[in-house]
């Protein structure tokens, strides 16, 4: 008999890609089962109606711009309103790059707008300037329990802007964030978060994967032998610089 379940939702699984983002459920997954956890992974794909009530956590990962045109309609059209009830009742949603800039109002591609979800007060407009490329280390603070670090690696064409009363995942330590100015990296508004962190981003930060895993099923997590995770964690922040 598990001790919980832990049911995701994956949106996009075959097209919001890019970098193997999806390991990022394979780590969610895996660090569950490994507390016997039951895990439930649903994909999510064009046409698909979603259930607000039905998941724990909705995972939205990084596309190219034509992919992320692709599926932006879709998600507006069949899965706003239901991705925007689950972050109303404190349902995770985690958006990575592509996916992140999808969880604002939109994603300004030359004469084109990629229409977004709305969840969080931000855009993205694409510059025709470098892309903004490189390994990256952010601090996050995620409960007032004291800094933390995660690292991972970006590449984006985009420029992210907060809106005024939207705050960042963290604090840009090394690389370019959400604008390559602002300092800033990523939005977190309760359960919803965005990042460019690729990398996979919990492969090397299995403590963020422990967080989201016991914040979407309120259970208190078993410590695991995490020695060859702390060396990947170590690694990415050593190729970050901190
Ligand atoms: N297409 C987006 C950009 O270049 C996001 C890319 C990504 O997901 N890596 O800004």
């Amino acid at each position: 008999m598990a001790d919980g379940v832990l049911r995701i939702c994956s949106l996009y699984p075959d097209v919001m890609n890019i970098y193997a983002d999806r390991g990022n459920l394979l780590v969610l997954e895996r660090r569950a089962a490994w507390r016997d956890i039951e895990v439930q992974v649903t994909p999510a794909g064009f046409g698909d109606r979603i259930d607000p009530d039905a998941h724990d956590l909705f995972y939205l990962g990084g596309g190219q711009d034509r992919d992320q045109a692709l599926c932006a309609r879709d998600l507006v059209d069949t899965k706003r309103d239901a991705l925007a009830a689950a972050a109303g009742r404190g349902a995770l949603v985690l958006g990575i790059c592509g996916g992140f800039q999808l969880l604002g109002h939109v994603y300004e591609l030359g004469d084109e707008e990629i229409p977004g979800l709305g969840l969080v007060d931000l855009r993205t407009v694409r510059s025709d300037d470098d892309r903004l490329i490189g390994n990256v280390a952010i601090e996050v603070d995620l409960d007032g329990e004291g800094p933390r670090t995660l690292a991972g690696f970006e590449n984006h064409g985009g420029r992210t802007h907060l809106g005024a009363g939207e705050q960042p995942l963290g604090r840009v330590l090394r690389g370019h964030g959400n604008d390559g100015r602002s300092g800033r990296e990523g939005v977190r508004r309760d359960g919803v978060i965005g990042t460019y962190l690729h990398g996979p981003l919990l492969p090397k930060n299995t403590w963020f994967a422990d967080w989201l895993i016991a914040r979407a099923t309120g259970l208190a997590l078993s410590p695991l032998d995490d020695r060859m995770e702390a060396a990947a964690h170590a690694s990415a922040r050593r190729a970050a610089g901190v």
